[in-house]
């Protein structure tokens, strides 16, 4: 038996809202989804409020509330997941951004968003016109500069050099119509100078990216196709590398993690999660579904806990397809075999999203996610569909991101009453490998 184990699902922004061409039903709610059905049926099911209500959270800030980690105290900012995420070895002080190619035009002396995604660029054309940058701009007023495309329109910078501060603005202002911003100091910024020096640096980088890739000949065959040019890198989510306390030791669970996006590579990482190696996994629509779920299945008896991610539930969600996102929710279920399975023999299932991302708008919001836990110490409560209004009948109710690891801590047995003390820290389980033996 497999008692004792948990599969973590997280589907990217699976959370909507309803359409009238769905029959007033969310794309979760019209998907045909026997598999998650049948988990929802058999489990508890509730609403999950992953940060706090009407709070939309990042998927970085997102994933770490879901996995038990105060995301206002422990929280180090999104570019350092993304650098770390895709292999790049961060080192103390450096200061890392994520970043998106985007589309910009000239009005006056300010640049004005026409694409925050520059069209979606292809993801070969953005890793051409990505290098360019990379070969091109090394060093600004003596900071070293490192720069790399990741997928599609994404990719992160590195900046290393002396006293350097992670408390700077975005430079790009999540809205089309509105210009480029400049990044400043945050106003509570422990470090003024170090800040302003940062802001100034990712600001020369910012003019230097335009002035290049306007002129680079992909974005000149781009434009005489009559297709936005992807002419600027905007930097924002400044951080800087931190020491989490290992997933392990804070919940006596041993992790691995099966996720494509360098995102949620880097937050796995950090945490000290093994990654599961699954052949063509894309973070993409045309990620290998199947291979996700029956690695994580298969390798269920070499860990204690596998966190699953699957990414393009959000990426509809951004296109605001949301006819993409019910039949992409459909194709998700068919997947699941292996894990109808795991529950079968006594794994405890998660299912949940780390936001919702409503079609309609386009980005995350603040309505919670519906979220399942089925295993064999969950209690079965009346819902019988995975949704977001069945869900709100459930028996979990609505829950915090920081409430799903002690709660699945105590289906899986493994849970310790609260004000017992057999570890320096403050844990929940049996913290053996804390454990001091008195010797004689
Ligand atoms: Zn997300
Ligand atoms: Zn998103």
């Amino acid at each position: 038996m497999n008692e004792g184990k948990i599969i973590f699902i997280v589907l990217d922004g699976l959370g909507d809202l309803a359409y009238d061409f769905f029959d007033n039903k969310t794309p979760l709610e019209y998907a045909n989804t026997p598999n998650l059905d049948y988990l929802a049926k058999k489990g508890s099911c509730g609403m999950l409020d992953v940060l706090r209500p009407g709070l939309p959270p990042g998927s970085d800030s997102a994933h770490l509330s879901l996995f038990g980690y105060d995301y206002l105290t422990e929280y180090p900012g999104r570019g350092p997941f993304e650098a770390i995420g895709y292999g790049y070895k961060l080192q103390e002080g450096n200061i890392a951004f994520r970043t998106n190619f985007a589309s910009v035009r000239r009005s006056g002396n300010q640049l004005i968003i026409v694409d925050r995604r520059a069209g979606r660029i292809s993801g070969e054309l953005a890793k051409e016109l990505g290098e360019s940058i990379t070969n091109e701009i090394t060093e600004i007023d003596g900071v070293s500069i490192q720069y790399t495309h990741t997928i599609e329109h994404r990719g992160f910078l590195v900046l290393s050099g002396d006293g350097l501060s992670h408390e700077v603005t975005d430079t790009d202002p999540h809205e089309s119509g509105a210009p480029v911003l400049k990044s400043v100091p945050w106003a509570n910024a422990k470090n003024h100078n170090a800040a302003l020096k940062t802001a100034t640096v990712v600001n020369k980088f910012v003019k230097a990216t335009y002035e290049l890739l306007e002129k680079h000949p992909i974005n000149k065959q781009l434009v005489s196709e009559g297709k936005l040019p992807a002419n600027i890198i905007l930097p924002r989510g400044a951080g800087i590398k931190t020491k989490l306390e290992p997933f392990e030791i804070r919940w006596g669970l041993k992790p691995a993690a099966i996720a494509a996006g360098p995102l949620y590579r880097g937050v796995a990482l950090e945490l000290g999660f093994e990654l599961i190696e699954v052949p063509n996994i894309t973070g993409l629509p045309n990620t290998n579904l199947d291979g996700k779920f029956e690695y994580a299945a298969r390798n269920i008896d070499k860990y204690d806990f596998i966190f699953v991610h699957v990414k393009a539930t959000d990426y509809y969600s951004h296109k605001k397809d949301a006819k993409g996102k019910a039949s992409f929710i459909e194709k998700i279920d068919k997947a699941l075999e292996p894990i109808i399975e795991s529950y079968e023999q006594g794994v405890t299932i998660l299912v949940t999203g780390d936001h919702t991302t409503p079609c309609k708008y386009g980005n995350h919001s603040g309505h919670p996610v519906p979220i399942l836990i089925a295993g064999p110490n969950t209690r079965q409560d009346s819902v019988e569909l995975f949704g977001e209004r069945y869900c709100t009948n459930g028996a979990l109710h609505r829950l915090r991101g920081h409430h799903l690891m002690p709660l699945l801590l105590t289906y899986t047995g493994r849970v310790l009453e609260y004000g017992l003390r057999s570890s320096p820290y403050e844990r929940i389980f049996i913290p053996k490998k804390e454990w001091t033996p008195l010797e004689l």
